[in-house]
């Protein structure tokens, strides 16, 4: 049986998109950044597919938990660390590296009696002001946690990018700065980059990068697509074409009647909504692909269904496809149809949409 609504999701694209980002960053290793069910791509599948990386880095313990359960035997990094001694206890049993980013969690592991020993990696706060020690506070909590007995030495050296995405913002300029002011003369390996920054700023690319969107074949960066970069979709979003029916001049299309039909109009309604986690806020008339050929949006997005304007479109019928995103129909284009970025959308996959692995 044919899912209404499936994401495809091109393994070989994945493994293209690690190619092109070693070209890139040739002397850096590769933690592959696969939070939030590798944005909305699958968390076992990503791994599985990415088995060439050279790490892979979650948010959350659970992520992790789900990895090492799929088989995944790489170093898995915890972006977050841990926040209790149960989860400490638990990373240690499933060998996760750690994030430290607070004196707390160096107290965690301070006062814990798990067994094993730790990667840890010391967040700097360089300018973002999210996470991260204070400059002031670095040294001191790296001599810390370098006493304690179950951290391997040298602890490692990390900071996050606030503005890599927007080449010409200073902001980027002086985080790299005060990170090198601050781990100057330190031993440890180093990671700043995500794939903005490795992009756009070679000289943050240091030992290890830590792409998430370019893996998934899309541009960080506003005004180009992941093809500019020579990266490949991974996720492309399908459904199909439910219902087709004439209607007039004058007549409305959707809940609110906001879109009026100028012309005698074939219209054609898809099985896809913001149910499905297409995005109910898009701008009038933005693209999908029917049959391949683009076509614009009409009337409001419901839950389960949108209205598509095909009337300038040949041989389409029930059952045709509808890409809403992926192969070519960038979802860069489409996220700034909705006014977000397509990070949020790839997330933003619902759990009722249909995932195939190819
Ligand atoms: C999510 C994340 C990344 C990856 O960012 P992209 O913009 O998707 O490449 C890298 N580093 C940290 C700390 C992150 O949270």
């Amino acid at each position: 049986m044919r899912a209404m609504v499936s994401a495809t999701i091109r393994t070989a694209a994945l493994r293209h998109n690690l190619g092109i980002i070693r070209q890139r960053a040739p002397a850096s290793k590769v933690m592959a950044v696969i939070k939030a069910n590798a944005y909305g791509h699958g968390l076992a599948a990503v791994a599985q597919a990415l088995d060439q990386a050279d790490s892979f880095a979650v948010a959350r313990l659970e992520e992790g938990l789900t990895l090492r359960k799929a088989g995944i035997t790489q170093p898995i990094v915890l972006l977050e660390g841990v926040f209790d001694q149960e989860q400490l206890a638990v990373a240690a049993e499933a060998r996760f590296e750690l994030l430290v980013h607070s004196l707390e969690q160096i107290q965690l592991l301070r006062a814990s009696t798990a067994m094993g020993k730790f990667v840890v990696w010391l967040k700097l706060d360089s300018g973002m002001n999210r996470l991260g020690l204070r400059a002031d506070q670095f040294a001191q909590a790296r001599t810390a946690l370098e006493s304690l007995p179950n951290v391997i030495a040298p602890v490692r050296l990390f900071t996050h990018m606030a503005n890599a995405d927007t080449p010409e913002h200073p902001g980027t300029a002086q985080q790299l700065k005060l990170f090198d002011k601050v781990t100057a003369g330190l031993p440890g390996e180093r990671s700043i980059a995500n794939s903005a920054a490795l992009f756009a700023f070679p000289h943050a690319q240091r030992d290890w990068i830590r792409p998430g969107l370019a893996l998934y074949g899309v541009s960080p960066f506003t005004q180009s697509t992941g093809s500019d970069y020579a990266l490949q979709p991974v996720m492309t979003l399908t459904s199909r074409i439910i219902a087709l029916k004439s209607i007039e001049a004058g007549e409305h299309v959707g809940y609110g009647s906001i879109w009026t039909a100028r012309r005698t109009t074939r219209l054609a309604i898809a099985a896809v909504g913001y149910g499905d986690g297409y995005p109910r806020n898009v701008a009038a008339a933005t693209p999908v692909l029917v049959n391949g050929m683009r076509a614009p949006l009409v009337g409001r997005v419901s839950m389960d269904m949108i209205g598509i304007d095909v009337t300038d479109l040949q041989r389409i019928e029930t059952g045709s496809q509808v890409i809403l995103w992926g192969e070519r129909m960038p979802v860069e284009e489409i996220a700034a149809c909705a006014g977000t970025i397509p990070y949020e959308l790839l997330c933003g996959i619902s759990q009722r949409v249909a995932s195939q692995v190819v």
